[in-house]
């Protein structure tokens, strides 16, 4: 087993991976900035650092000192947790070379998924189904790019293959406008991201985001963990998540899950990933892997009855799949609801103190947060500041649980979603289910 672990995070993810370390008898470093000294991991861990001022340039981001800070607590493992350096290859390739392990997938794996084009290649290749589209970069021949979106059908999406977080692309309904869209695509990626490569694809109208969860040793096994739904977006940052995905074709899911289990094997892959899909007419189209745990991670945990951090840790030791497929059974239902710092009218950050914080229970809850009553909610950082996760046998008693769990929240001092989601859990379309990943925005205009 792994000796000693640095969290090269914050946050409810920083509290997450410590406490699987700590169950597993597991050592822990926890790494913070100066804006971040009264995080609630740092009390439990065994050792603290502070790497730098709040600006996570300076500090989360900041690779050289992470690996000192490993280097000085004899830490021999680092989890990325998500966000920050969690898919950042030249981080997993330093801190191997460093002499310690990094807990996720080879620094190559992660370069390969974070090029769009270079991982829709591999996919297309593993026998994953993806979206029609150019067959790698959209050419710069003019006349070869029209053929290629006239061969593939308006309306079209340009993105850049360097792309991420929602940004880098940009939908084209008609002819005339293909050329000068993928001219700007270029030049914003080239800016944005330093890779001007874009891809075309076609552009799906009403689908829904449907991922699946997989966990490979490297050495040859792996399995899927089913699926969620992440529909609820705004400004494709998702809101709530869901397991399983409703109403999705029997036949379509399975073919998916093996082909995702294949690729896998095929690449090698190491820890915790996701394939990322559009859902729509009963087809999965493949969109992106994420080489990392995600957010919405507990949903699985949830319908599984297994821990997923744990078994990253224990991979990344060495030791080989604890479970075989046909271990892996599901059950239930379960919902993830994001708790922001923010308001819930205008959506704008709204940190500072949390006077009194009170956590939701009960049968089938979970809270992952790292709050508590007399907490400041630093400025400098990603505004979630907890999950609110259900379970129930049913997707109406999870949802209940989910609408009671909202009910008995309180977070004193500060602005939250909370509102949001009460609205949410007591929507008809959400209540029956399946709605696309354009519903959240629409619902929010009216
Ligand atoms: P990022 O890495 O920036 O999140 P993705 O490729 O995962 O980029 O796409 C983000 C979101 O953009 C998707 O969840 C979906 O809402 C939308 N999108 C991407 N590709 C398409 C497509 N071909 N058709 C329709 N919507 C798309």
């Amino acid at each position: 087993m792994l000796e000693k672990v640095l969290i090269a995070n914050r946050g409810e993810i920083a509290l997450r991976i410590l406490r699987a370390c700590k169950e597993m008898g597991i050592k822990t470093v926890a790494v913070y900035s100066s804006a971040d000294r009264d995080l609630m991991h740092l009390s439990l861990a065994d050792e603290t650092v502070c790497i730098g001022p709040a600006p996570g340039a300076q500090s989360y981001l900041h690779i050289p000192s992470i690996i000192a800070a490993a280097e000085v607590t004899g830490a021999t493992a680092i989890h990325p947790g998500y966000g920050f350096l969690a898919e950042n290859p030249d981080f997993a390739e330093q801190v191997e070379n460093s002499g310690f392990t990094f807990i996720g997938p080879k620094a190559d794996v992660i370069r390969m998924m974070g090029d769009k084009v270079a991982a829709k290649i591999a996919m297309q290749a593993a026998g994953v189904p993806v979206v029609p589209g150019s067959e790698g970069e959209l050419p710069e021949d003019e006349e070869e790019a029209l053929r290629i979106a006239r061969e593939v059908g308006y309306p079209v999406i340009i993105k850049a293959a360097g792309g991420g977080g929602g940004r880098g692309m940009r939908v084209v309904r008609s002819e005339e406008d293909l050329i000068r869209a993928a001219v700007h695509t270029r030049n914003e990626a080239a800016a944005a991201f330093g890779n001007p490569v874009v891809y075309l694809e076609k552009f799906l109208e009403n689908p829904r985001h449907v991922e699946v969860q997989i966990m490979s040793d490297g050495q040859g096994n792996a399995v899927h963990f089913g699926d969620r739904d992440c529909s609820l977006q705004r400004r494709h940052q998702k809101v709530i998540e869901e397991a399983p995905a409703p109403f999705i074709d029997e036949e379509a899911r399975q073919k998916v899950f093996a082909r995702c289990v294949q690729a896998c094997k095929d690449i090698g892959y190491r820890g915790a990933g996701t394939f990322e899909f559009l859902y729509e007419n009963g087809h999965f189209y493949f969109i992106e892997m994420n080489t990392r745990i995600q957010v919405e991670h507990p949903v699985t945990e949830m319908i599984t009855g297994f821990d997923l951090l744990k078994e990253m840790l224990s991979i990344a030791a060495g030791n080989p799949l604890s479970v075989k497929q046909s271990d892996i059974k599901f059950r239930g239902h379960a919902f993830e609801c994001r708790i922001n710092a923010e308001d819930p009218d205008n959506f704008m950050p709204s940190p500072g103190l949390v006077k009194h914080y009170h956590a939701p229970g009960g049968n089938g809850v979970r809270m992952d947060s790292h709050l508590y009553s007399g907490y400041r909610v630093p400025p400098n950082y990603d505004s979630l500041i907890g999950k609110i996760i259900t379970w129930g046998e049913t997707r109406e008693e999870a949802m209940g649980r989910m609408r009671n769990a909202l009910d008995e929240i309180i977070i004193d001092g500060i602005k939250t979603n909370v509102p949001l989601h009460r609205d949410l859990m007591n929507d008809k379309g959400f209540m029956k289910g399946g709605v696309n990943i354009h519903y959240l925005e629409k619902k929010l205009k009216m």
